[in-house]
């Protein structure tokens, strides 16, 4: 069994997709993190985000790993580096390429072959797993979204200010919603769940339930 959880950032979809995966004994699979890491390889190797041709020229030269919930890059742990404010901008520049869907869609889907996976991310329902058995979408709203990324940015000693998250937030979801290919937007047969009012804990339990019908 498959389960998708896509949304925008800072919907809670990461802490509750990972939780739930726990909780219900599956694999958890954080396809954000791949698109992070194709960003930090190019940061790494001065090629820039918005040089689509140079972008997918590098990709035969990165090789992603997945070990229990970390992220190896060419071998090298980058499970930390991925999660800076720069990479999230990074992440979203590169993910409006072809090459870079093509080449990290192929690969999620080797993932959840014939595994039980909790997948998160912006196309998992729509376009890597359109069969799962049960998919999920969560929305809240954009200040309770950049207030969690806000946080999650200070416990990391970044020095953000609240209105520049806020503001990047909103750049971001527009360059997720717009692009050619997978777009940020539910499935037709998902369920759709605002988080804006709900602790994660609730959220978890929610979707336990789901699982369970
Ligand atoms: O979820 P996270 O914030 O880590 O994702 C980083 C960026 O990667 C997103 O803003 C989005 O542009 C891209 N992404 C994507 N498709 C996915 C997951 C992430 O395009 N399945």
């Amino acid at each position: 069994m498959i389960v998708t959880i896509d949304g925008p950032a800072g919907s809670g979809k990461s802490t509750a997709a990972r939780a739930l995966a726990k909780k219900i004994g599956y694999e958890f699979l954080d396809t954000g993190a791949m698109y992070r890491a194709v960003a930090y390889y190019c940061l790494c190797n001065s090629i820039p985000w918005e040089d689509h041709s140079a972008v997918a020229a590098a990709l035969p030269k990165i090789q992603l790993d997945m070990p229990l919930g970390r992220i190896l890059l060419n071998g090298v742990d980058v499970s930390q580096e991925i999660r800076s404010s720069q990479m999230a901008e990074g992440s979203s520049k590169v993910a409006v390429i072809h090459a870079v869907r093509e080449f990290l869609v192929a690969q999620q889907q080797a993932i959840g072959r014939g595994r039980r996976i909790v997948t998160e991310g912006r196309d998992q329902g729509t376009v890597v797993f359109p069969e799962a058995e049960l998919k999920v979408f969560l929305v809240a709203s954009p200040e309770s979204r950049a207030r969690r990324r806000f946080e999650d940015l200070q416990k990391r000693g970044e020095t953000v200010s609240f209105e520049d998250v806020l503001k990047k937030q909103y750049e971001r979801d527009k360059r997720d919603s717009e692009r050619a290919e997978g777009r940020l937007v539910a499935a037709s047969d998902a369920l759709t769940l605002d988080t804006t009012d709900m602790s994660i804990e609730e959220v978890i339990e929610l979707l336990i339930r789901e699982v369970e019908k």
